[in-house]
């Protein structure tokens, strides 16, 4: 499909749970999309649904005026963007980079003043929402950067999003999600510690979490994890292994500004036994099974 300035050309990094849904989001937008993953296969099913497949981030950044990562962590962004075979060197002045995975504010920081230096501009926008929001295009964006960066891209953002909250400055939406996902990992773990407590001491479980659910505690998050720890499907929409890196960029970022986050460190203690025990690919759910068993 030809690019024009209402669907400009898009490159996208990263097919994981989360990209492959934004990327689908795309096309059906009718964006040109170019999409690159590490591991080439992902990328097979979108090449079939109308995208292009590049073998590098910079092949699939050539000609893109957006450029888009969702990938794992600070390490794979600094790959996608700036590796040898990086995106940022293929694009043109003008064009704007849209970092959504959650990352450090150290490491935005330092990708936009990259991008700057060629021209460009950076705008973070990490996510909330899940695998159903993101196959759904109801993704919430958490942007920091300029406001004009940000309409320039709004049609971009609205193709894989409901709401595109603009926060601040660049690295306020890697800030907001890290204390976002700090909340949701300690409440995650309290929920495990609630469950086994109510199974072990004999309540009724179903009324138990019916009660709590309603009740003071019961959050979106304490609902979700009562469902997925009681079914015992772990299949992921989060892999613990990235609410484990959210957890540690979280303290990181505490310490950074003054704060100790005590409480994650105790919940990330949580999730780093579970991940001994086999559980990094499975949901972060499933912090609840060595909590189970003492
Ligand atoms: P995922 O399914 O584990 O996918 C991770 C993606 O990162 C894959 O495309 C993977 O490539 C790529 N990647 C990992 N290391 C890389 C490296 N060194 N170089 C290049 N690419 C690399 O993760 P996800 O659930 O989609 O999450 C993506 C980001 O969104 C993460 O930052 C996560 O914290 C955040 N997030 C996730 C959710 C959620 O509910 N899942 C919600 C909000 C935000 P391969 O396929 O080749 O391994």
């Amino acid at each position: 499909m030809p690019s024009n300035a209402m669907n400009p050309r898009v490159a996208l990094f990263g097919l994981g749970i989360m990209g492959g849904g934004m990327a689908r989001r795309l096309i059906g937008a009718g964006f040109p999309l170019t999409v690159f993953n590490r591991h080439p296969e992902k990328a097979a099913a979108i090449q079939r649904e109308g995208g292009n497949v590049a073998s590098s981030p910079r092949d699939a950044a050539a000609g893109a005026s957006v450029a888009i990562s969702m990938v794992a962590d600070d390490q794979a962004s600094r790959s996608v963007w700036l590796g040898p075979e990086g995106a940022l060197a293929a694009l043109q002045p003008g064009s704007v980079l849209i970092e959504s995975s959650t990352l450090t504010v150290e490491w935005i920081r330092e990708l936009a003043a990259a991008a700057t230096a060629q021209g460009c501009e950076l705008l973070d926008a990490p996510v909330t929402g899940s695998k159903m929001q993101a196959a759904a295009g109801e993704l919430t964006f958490l942007v920091g950067g300029s406001a004009t960066a940000l309409e320039q891209v709004r049609p971009v953002f609205s193709a894989m999003g409901k709401n595109i909250v603009h926060l601040g400055p660049t690295g306020s939406g890697a800030m907001l999600k890290l204390i976002n996902n700090f909340l949701c990992g300690i409440q995650a773990v309290s929920t495990g510690e609630a469950l086994a407590l109510i199974e072990n001491s004999g309540l009724d479980r179903a009324k138990a979490m019916d009660f709590l659910s309603a009740a003071a505690p019961g959050s979106p998050i304490l609902k979700t994890m009562f469902a997925r720890m009681t079914s015992g499907d772990y299949s992921p929409n989060f892999r613990m292994e990235l609410m484990a890196k959210d957890m540690d960029y979280a303290i990181k970022e505490g310490e950074r500004n003054g704060v100790s986050l005590t409480s994650a460190a105790l919940a990330l203690s949580a999730f780093n036994r579970a991940m001994a025990e086999g559980h990094g690919d499975h949901d972060f759910a499933a912090v609840v099974e060595p909590i189970r068993r003492h």
